[in-house]
């Protein structure tokens, strides 16, 4: 069976591991022209941790990860406002917790498959036809192609959910916030193993020091208005307006901005299609990971979802033998419930990135205090760190 996958970002590369595993033919297509790098820095735990240990990609995975000792909110002076320490997250987790650019979970996951999958770069799906055998495939660039199904695995602005679904206006729900990030060389200070917050009411700024050198920020702010500048330099300018009268090093980090040649600048919002009959799949063609439920930054977990989802819809390609209406369906009966879940928790943490009132701000520095206080961080946590999906062994049989 040929699977056309759009996107090679954490959940595409995934799915095609998975799909060699069970004997399929996978080929992935991807719109940037060779992989993307560095980026923002995410937590990685729970399911889809488990799904990277199946992998065999824990050791290289913790290699190049970091276990971040403590999260601190510091005043406008650099002060320290309120700390947490990462015990309590590394207790609840077992252990099975690390901090990792997702650039470098992609190439992890990319290079595990990188010699034994098919993958155009530069180019995109522009037509997707499907007829009762199969699906006939139009690329920007390359010639036309046949397939037996197509996945969208292209983020939160999918390709294939537009030309197969409909527009993004369908099923984006815009969160009020915007997030940028970039990463610079050089950067003074640094705190090792230490991820600082700087908050000030609807806006913030984080810094996190990382190897060779290199500092990650990341900022996010409330912004009423949905649309997007396109231009990298008028994203820079918005910034600069928008965090003008910041204080701390945001100066600092502003100038910063200036030389990068790569930020990640992107609304904060989630994919919902939950109303929509078939939910994500319509014919031989399917969606996943963000373009099908993307969570937002807010959850602290997409990458990781999405790494589950992709194990689920493989495993179960696999168990139906072929039968992709019944692998879809089976797909989706075990993943959307647990992501909806995951999608609702979301929206509790808004209030961590953006607070709306001086006095939200400071309710969030007591909480994050009263997380130090162990029995506190257990009762708080168990509930969104602990994740409840059964990840079933399917077996390793060549699919025929
Ligand atoms: C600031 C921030 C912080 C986050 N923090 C965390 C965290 O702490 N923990 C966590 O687990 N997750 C976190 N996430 C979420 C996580 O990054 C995403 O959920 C995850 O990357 C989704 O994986 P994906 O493969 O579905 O999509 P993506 O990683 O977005 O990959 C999609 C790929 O498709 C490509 N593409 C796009 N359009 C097309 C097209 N038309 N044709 C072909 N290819 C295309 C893109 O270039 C990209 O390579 C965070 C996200 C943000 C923005």
């Amino acid at each position: 069976m040929r699977i056309l996958i759009s996107g090679a970002g954490i959940a595409g590369p995934t799915l095609a591991w998975w799909l060699l595993h069970y004997g399929f033919t996978p080929t992935l297509v991807e719109s940037a022209p060779a992989l993307k790098t560095g980026g923002y820095v995410i937590d990685f735990w729970g399911a889809g941790f488990d799904v990277a240990d199946r992998m065999g990609l824990l050791p290289e995975i913790r290699r190049r990860g970091y276990i971040v000792e403590e999260v601190r909110a510091v005043d406008d002076s650099g002060q320290r406002a309120a700390a947490v320490s990462a015990k309590g997250f590394v207790r609840m987790t077992g252990g099975r917790f690390v901090s990792l650019p997702r650039g470098e979970l992609a190439a992890i996951l990319f290079s595990s498959i990188e010699h034994r999958v098919e993958t155009l770069f530069g180019d995109r799906i522009a037509r997707i036809d499907p007829t009762s055998d199969d699906v006939q495939v139009r690329f920007e660039h390359a010639s036309p192609r046949t397939f037996d199904l197509v996945i969208g695995a292209d983020g939160l602005h999918s390709g294939v959910r537009r030309l197969v679904f409909g527009e993004d206006s369908r099923f984006e729900k815009y969160l009020g916030y915007k997030a940028a990030a970039f990463t610079v060389s050089g950067y003074q200070p640094r705190e090792e193993l230490v991820y600082l917050l700087y908050t000030q009411v609807g806006s913030q700024v984080a810094r996190f020091s990382m190897r060779d050198d290199r500092t990650m920020f990341l900022f996010t702010f409330a912004d009423p208005d949905p649309s997007l500048p396109a231009a990298i330099a008028d994203q820079k300018s918005l910034l600069r307006d928008r965090f003008r009268n910041a204080r701390w090093e945001v100066p600092r980090i502003l100038a910063a901005l200036d030389d990068c040649t790569e930020l990640y600048f992107d609304r904060v919002s989630q994919i919902r299609m939950d109303g929509r009959p078939g939910l994500w799949t319509e014919n031989r063609v399917s969606l996943l990971g963000d373009a099908a439920s993307c969570v937002s930054l807010l959850a602290g977990q997409g990458s990781a979802l999405a790494m589950v989802a992709a194990y689920l819809l493989a495993g179960e390609l696999s168990q139906a033998s072929g039968d992709y209406g019944l692998a879809f369906a089976r797909y989706q009966e075990r993943f959307a419930p647990f992501v909806r879940k995951k999608q609702q928790a979301a929206l509790r943490f808004a209030g961590m990135f953006a607070p709306r009132s001086k006095l939200a701000l400071y309710l969030r520095n007591r909480g994050m205090s009263l997380m130090n206080i162990s029995w506190i961080a257990d009762f708080a946590m168990r509930r969104d760190l602990v994740d409840k999906i059964d990840l079933p062994h399917y077996p390793a049989r060549a699919f025929r």
